[in-house]
């Protein structure tokens, strides 16, 4: 296995406190067998990496440990086999290698079976022909204990031979399925008879028509991870009350490997949704471009946005493993990507905005290569040659008419640095005649200052980053704000749901932006630094040679920082 961390602190949590306790008291043999079980009925989301990060880091910490990568499959109408393909790249880019221990529940369909035959012979599962309606209504409520089915009474021998005909393919979809026979006065719905195989008549992606009638997910899930000696089941807080259930089938089996259930918090990510089924309604309704639009949570959405698997994991360890549900704050998992990018990322130089600048006094045929470090983080990252012409362009936010006060950047009459270049000072304002909008400035340089330094000591305030004119390379640049209006997507009014808080804004395209000609052979996927903005990731879909495309990963800014700041200066 591949080692993804490289933090030497052994991490601590509480199920690695059960795991440890375990291997002290012996237990499982001083094995630690782990699982990622994923249903291919979407794409992997962060919440996912969370559960992969402590499977298969649970793993990796402890010697000889496994962690299998499980597809539960037993859903043939919702699952195919570009969702197991994405999967298990995803799983792949983000560090883990599940090895020789790919497994799919559909491989123990007949294993399945048996199990399922034995218990309709113990007299612990019979065949019940209520419908699906009835079913629930027979139930009860979680104030009102169920019913008995009227066919919960069937002999062995005719829920053996109905169960062996469902099968064979003898009846129409809902007609029977095959319950366990619990306790229908359970204050625990799960335990309710719940039902452990139904009929449908479906084409599986992998068992093609072998099979009509599929388990259950929950009869399918523990007993996949007893046949593969899983030693500890790690899943999320949902899955508590099923636990009961779980134990139950395994112990009526009288199953050889028990596996210890952990339950943990899943990951809530403000301002955005974490839940395969909700993000391919976006996929569906064609809010987001696909399952891999920057815009999404999923691990394709992040990485093509320019997320870094050693930012996500750095993120799911910061979030911890906990046993009470919470939202993180999204603004951590841009601290995260920021603060991995800063040591690596070149800084460029890319106006988004431009506004003319000429410089009255340079030379018309003048060109100069000037040096411009690739990243002060890191000087063995280098420099390289930056071109400086008579006329450049700056952003438009970076020059006021009327500059209010704490406002350092170009105004008339006021001297700036560009960055790398020289000094230079706005002589005059050309304004739209009709409009009046500010639409070219005229300055004058300062030759004595190259390279942006003043020989007689004089300062300025403000440090421009800018582009030649002449030599930059048009691009598209793609700002990308939060998918929902509000942090919790939700809380909606009644009768709408959580699309209602759809942010109509969150893809804002900029068409003729300007950066610097370097970039003209930036690779699908190369992350930099657009000095002054932000981190910005070549889109590896749109971006062509010479018309480059550029997600923007994560604005400068980082809030998270000024938050953490604030807490401490309160602690
Ligand atoms: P979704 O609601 O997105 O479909 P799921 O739980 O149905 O999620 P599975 O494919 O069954 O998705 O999940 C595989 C594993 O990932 C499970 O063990 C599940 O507990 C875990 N998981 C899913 N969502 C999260 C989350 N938000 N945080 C942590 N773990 C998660
Ligand atoms: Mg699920």
């Amino acid at each position: 296995m591949k080692t993804p961390s490289t933090d030497s602190t052994p991490h601590s949590d509480f199920i690695r406190d059960i795991i440890r306790e375990d291997l002290r008291a012996g237990k499982n043999d001083g094995r630690v067998v782990t699982r990622f079980p994923p249903e291919p009925n979407g794409y992997l989301h962060i919440g996912h990496a969370k559960s992969i990060c402590i499977n298969f880091g649970i793993a990796l910490e402890n010697e000889g440990g496994i962690c299998h990568l499980r597809f539960d499959d037993t859903n043939p109408s919702k699952e195919n086999i570009e969702y197991i393909e994405s999967i298990k790249s995803d799983i792949r880019w983000l560090g883990f290698d599940w090895g020789r221990h790919l497994y799919y529940a559909s491989d123990y369909f007949e294993k399945l079976y048996e199990y399922a035959v034995q218990l309709v012979k113990d007299g612990k599962a019979y065949v019940c022909s209520l419908s699906t309606e009835e079913i629930r209504e027979y139930r009860g409520t979680l104030t009102e204990s169920g019913k008995d089915s009227p066919y919960r009474t069937r002999s062995v021998e005719e829920n053996l031979d109905l169960f062996e005909r469902m099968r064979a393919g003898e009846f129409e979809d809902g007609s029977h399925v095959l319950r366990a026979k619990i306790d229908m006065a359970s204050p625990n719905l799960n335990m309710r008879d719940p039902v452990l195989y139904r009929i449908r008549h479906e084409s599986h992606h992998r068992t093609l028509d072998k099979w009509c009638i599929y388990p259950t997910y929950d009869f399918a899930h523990c007993l996949s991870d007893s046949i593969e000696g899983i030693t500890h089941s790690i899943c999320t807080l949902e899955f508590e009350n099923n636990r009961p259930l779980y134990d139950w089938i395994l112990d009526q089996l009288n199953v050889d490997c028990h596996p210890q259930q952990i339950e943990f918090a899943r990951l809530n990510l403000s301002y955005t949704v974490l839940s395969k089924r909700k993000l391919l309604e976006l996929v569906e309704g064609g809010y987001v471009t696909g399952w891999d639009d920057p815009r999404m949570p999923t691990i394709s959405g992040l990485c093509r946005r320019g997320y870094t698997p050693e930012a996500i994991r750095d993120f799911c360890e910061h979030i911890g493993v906990a046993k009470s549900n919470s939202v993180v704050d999204i603004v951590l998992l841009e601290h995260c990507i920021r603060e991995d990018l800063n040591l690596r990322a070149p800084r460029v130089m890319a106006v988004l905005h431009p506004l003319r600048v000429i410089i009255d006094n340079y030379p018309e045929d003048q060109v100069e290569e000037l040096d411009a470090q690739n990243n002060p983080e890191d000087p063995s990252m280098g420099t390289r040659r930056v071109p400086f012409s008579r006329i450049v362009y700056i952003e438009q936010d970076d020059f006021r008419e009327d500059p209010p006060k704490k406002f350092f950047r170009l105004a008339p009459a006021r001297e700036v640095r560009l960055k790398h270049a020289y000094y230079i000072k706005c002589v005059r304002v050309v304004k739209d005649e009709g409009t009046g909008k500010v639409i070219e400035l005229r300055c004058r340089y300062d030759p004595a200052t190259r390279g942006g330094w003043s020989s007689d000591g004089r300062k300025v305030k403000g440090t421009l980053h800018w582009v030649s004119a002449a030599h930059a390379l048009e691009a598209e640049v793609r700002l990308y704000h939060h998918l929902f209006t509000k942090a919790n997507p939700y809380d909606v009014k009644d009768g709408s749901d959580f699309k209602a808080n759809i942010n109509p804004n969150s893809l804002e395209k900029l068409t003729s932006c300007q950066v610097e000609p370097s970039l003209v052979d930036a690779k699908s996927g190369s992350i930099y630094q657009f000095l002054r903005q932000g981190y910005f990731c070549v889109d590896s879909v749109d971006s062509r040679h010479g018309t480059p495309v550029f997600n923007r990963i994560v604005p400068l800014r980082d809030s998270w920082a000024k938050i953490e700041k604030a807490q401490k200066k309160n602690s």
